[in-house]
């Protein structure tokens, strides 16, 4: 299973020593697949199934588990569950399969940011990692050659960990509404799949929808007022870049994807790219680097509320950076010109032109690209419409020091221990509780957690505990009953 490659030149001994070394990928991934499912056998225990199937309203049983978002949390989520018995587990993705998450889509670098020598979705199975799947194909040393883990690489990696795994994806099914059913403990999950409206219920859900699955891409109204659609972008939307070249590109924002934005434009053929950003300079120290160690990994759930939010607030006002390769990428073109201190004052349309006026003055651009990332506001989110007047946030349950003021953290839903959600107003919706956040908008609560590599190693086995106790808890009474019918002789 090689990557999704750009081109190949197709003359006979190319495609000879092609299907030569395709051969040799084929036999070395059978082989370490053969060993995975070794390691997954001498690992299988507990091995007795534990969860009666629960009878929806439609009197067909319904899922233990479905999880919304079929990307890397979506897949790491739902073998984790599948390891401990979790047996009917459903994922569900609004994409294609196996295109889930940016890496495929709008993601504009050329490689992964985080180092490549993260651990996570193997749930510490050495077979399982990427590094083992890579030299499998690729022969040993391989790794180590590589920089960065390009995107596509990252892409081929989550698709092979969903097949090898058997994780059930229901590809190309929208959610679009999330709510309790008429049976007590089930949820009804709407959702468009194939033209039509489905239904589907579960005992738990799992939303694993991305970086974005607490809010919204963010496009500040002074460009959205300003401007006709056709105009301007985010670094989210689908853009023909094709149709950039020979213009002028104004990017707002100094993040990654800014810069990655930036960069295609001009690879593209744009004839300059203005990059502008509010900071007196770029940021140039990453704190997720520094977040990097066990303690504030698998601990930042643990601390007291003011700790947590003094701690995620200082990583948010670091800021984001662009990576070393990315800002050399942008700053490779003589047509690129960075603005720092340069926060936009007013925009406007000025004959075919768009004005940008700054502290410095005003330039013409020709287009514009949005580069300011995301908002919290689970009120912008369609699919939870009927949860989030019920959940609580974090201006509903701390109340930040004046000098600590952070409207969007404000926002951040009020998580427990197991990235589920709580209730506004006790007794009101107990139900939402049933639902588990485990997307960005977890960070302030339990810190790194869903839409990130860096957190996932600890923070899915939170996850998955939370869920398996809350269902042994639910279902104790049928527990104690086959105690008590136990009959099983010993001799
Ligand atoms: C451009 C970009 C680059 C990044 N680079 C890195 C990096 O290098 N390293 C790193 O650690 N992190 C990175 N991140 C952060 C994070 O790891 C990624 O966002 C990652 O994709 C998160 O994985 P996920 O499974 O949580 O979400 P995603 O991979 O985003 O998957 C969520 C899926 O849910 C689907 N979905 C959303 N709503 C619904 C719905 N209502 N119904 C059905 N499906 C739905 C989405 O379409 C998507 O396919 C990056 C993020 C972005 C945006």
């Amino acid at each position: 299973m090689s990557e999704p490659s750009a081109s190949s030149d197709g003359t006979a001994s190319s495609t000879t020593i092609v299907e030569a070394a395709g051969a040799a990928e084929v036999v070395g991934l059978a082989r370490l697949e053969q060993a995975l499912r070794r390691d997954l056998e001498l690992l299988d225990y507990p091995r007795r199934p534990w969860l009666t199937p629960k009878l929806g309203p439609d009197g067909a049983a319904v899922h233990d588990v479905i999880i919304v978002g079929g990307g890397q949390g979506g897949l790491v989520t739902a073998f984790a569950l599948l390891r401990e018995k979790v047996e009917r587990v459903l994922v569900v993705d609004e994409r294609p399969i196996d295109r889930a998450g940016p890496w495929l889509n709008f993601a504009r670098m050329v490689t992964l940011r985080t180092p490549k020598y993260l651990t996570g979705p193997d749930l510490g199975i050495p077979n399982l990692t990427i590094v083992a799947w890579y030299e499998a194909q690729h022969g040993p040393g391989s790794w180590a050659q590589m920089g960065l883990v390009p995107k596509q690489t990252w892409a081929a990696y989550l698709a092979w960990y969903r097949r090898v795994l058997g994780i059930p994806v229901q590809a190309e099914t929208c959610v679009t509404g999330l709510g309790p059913s008429d049976t007590p403990g089930v949820l009804v999950v709407e959702a468009r799949h194939g033209g039509r409206d489905v239904r589907l219920f579960a005992r738990r859900v799992v939303l694993a929808t991305g970086i974005d699955g607490s809010g919204a891409w963010e496009v500040p109204a002074m460009i959205t007022d300003a401007l006709p659609r056709d105009r301007w972008a985010h670094t989210r939307d689908d853009i023909d870049f094709a149709a950039l070249a020979g213009k002028r590109i104004g990017v707002l924002g100094a993040g990654a994807s800014a810069f990655d934005n930036a960069s295609v434009a001009l690879e593209h053929g744009a004839a300059a790219v203005h990059l502008y950003f509010r900071r007196e300079r770029l940021v140039d120290t990453n704190a997720y680097r520094w977040a990097e160690f066990v303690g504030f990994l698998r601990h930042m759930a643990d601390l007291p509320d003011a700790d947590k939010w003094r701690f995620i607030r200082q990583i948010l006002r670091v800021g984001q950076l662009p990576p070393a390769d990315t800002l050399r990428r942008a700053s490779a073109h003589a047509a690129f010109h960075m603005h720092p201190g340069s926060p936009w004052k007013q925009v406007e349309l000025q004959g075919d032109a768009i004005a940008v006026t700054t502290p410095s003055g005003t330039d013409l651009v020709d287009f514009v690209i949005v580069g300011t990332g995301f908002v919290t506001d689970l009120s912008r989110r369609p699919e939870l419409a009927q949860l989030w007047p019920h959940v609580a946030l974090w201006r509903d349950r701390y109340a930040a020091p004046e000098a600590e003021r952070h409207d969007d953290l404000a926002r951040h839903p009020y998580l427990g221990p197991g990235f589920e959600f709580t209730e506004k107003t006790p007794g009101e919706a107990p139900w939402v509780g049933q639902v588990h956040n485990y997307t960005f908008g977890g960070l302030l609560s339990l810190g790194f957690g869903g839409a990130s590599i860096s957190g996932m190693k600890y923070s899915v086995q939170r996850l998955v505990a939370a869920i398996t106790r809350s269902l042994f808890v639910e279902d104790r009474d049928a527990h104690f009953a086959s105690l008590c019918g136990f009959d099983e002789r010993e001799w």
